[in-house]
């Protein structure tokens, strides 16, 4: 089994660059951050806290979330719905930060990952899927880049969907520290760099120059992706 894991704060290009990668060998991209951003709308549609362990619990248990791979772009499904355009927001962004640092929360989600990796070839990103969720995957990686870069970057993305609310890339560096304090700092599974994941800095890279230091430094994949 191909697994490989791509760890790192949010906005550093995980997901542009496990994407690129995945597609590059033909295998299945994994979005871990969907699924608790779809976890984070559940709460906020039954009007919970995400931040409320009390009432989040009981939630879990009769919530079902999984991705689906369409024509190469990942749909995350919440109970049957696919909910994959409505969990880019900042308020969602920030109730799957909150929910994400819910023992529980994490155990069922890495659980549902666990199986993926276990039985398809996949490209993972996420802050722990090196750490946690499989921790005898072979190709680990830890991808980030400056703060004020990640929060530019996310500002554009959201202004191409019309979805920035007037935030300036201040409010935004400002929500991005935030989000990465909460990330690095929860008791459980926290996002760490593990001295055997190989750090790509992506501030001054290009999207293709970050895939190809991907790629060029994949262990017992076969040849194919070396050309
Ligand atoms: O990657 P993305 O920004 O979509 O993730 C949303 C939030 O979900 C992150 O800020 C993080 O708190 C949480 N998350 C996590 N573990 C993962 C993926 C995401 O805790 N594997």
């Amino acid at each position: 089994m191909i697994n490989i894991a791509i760890d790192g704060p949010a906005g550093a290009g995980k997901s542009t660059v496990a994407r690129a990668v995945a597609k590059k060998l033909g295998i299945l991209y994994l979005d871990t951050g969907a699924m608790y951003r779809a976890m984070a709308l559940k709460a906020m549609r039954e009007g919970i806290d995400p931040n409320d362990k009390e009432q989040v619990l009981p939630l879990l248990e009769c919530t079902e979330i999984y991705a689906k791979n369409i024509g190469g772009t990942q749909h995350t499904y919440l109970d049957g719905e696919d909910v994959s355009g409505l969990i880019r927001t900042p308020e969602i962004s920030r109730g799957a930060s909150d929910i994400s640092a819910i023992p529980d929360v994490r155990i069922k989600l890495a659980q549902i990952q666990r199986n993926i990796a276990h039985t398809s070839d996949v490209v993972m990103d996420g802050r722990e899927i090196g750490s946690y969720v499989i921790p005898d995957c072979e190709n680990k990686f830890y991808v980030t880049a400056s703060v004020d870069e990640r929060a530019r970057r996310r500002l554009l993305e959201l202004k191409e969907k019309g979805r920035d609310n007037g935030m300036t890339v201040e409010d935004m560096a400002k929500d991005i520290a935030e989000r990465d304090y909460n990330d690095s700092h929860r008791a459980f599974a926290p996002l760490l760099r593990l001295p055997e994941a190989i750090l790509i800095d992506t501030t001054d890279l290009t999207i293709g120059e970050a895939v190809n230091a991907v790629l060029k430094n994949l262990k017992n994949i076969g040849a194919e992706a070396h050309k």
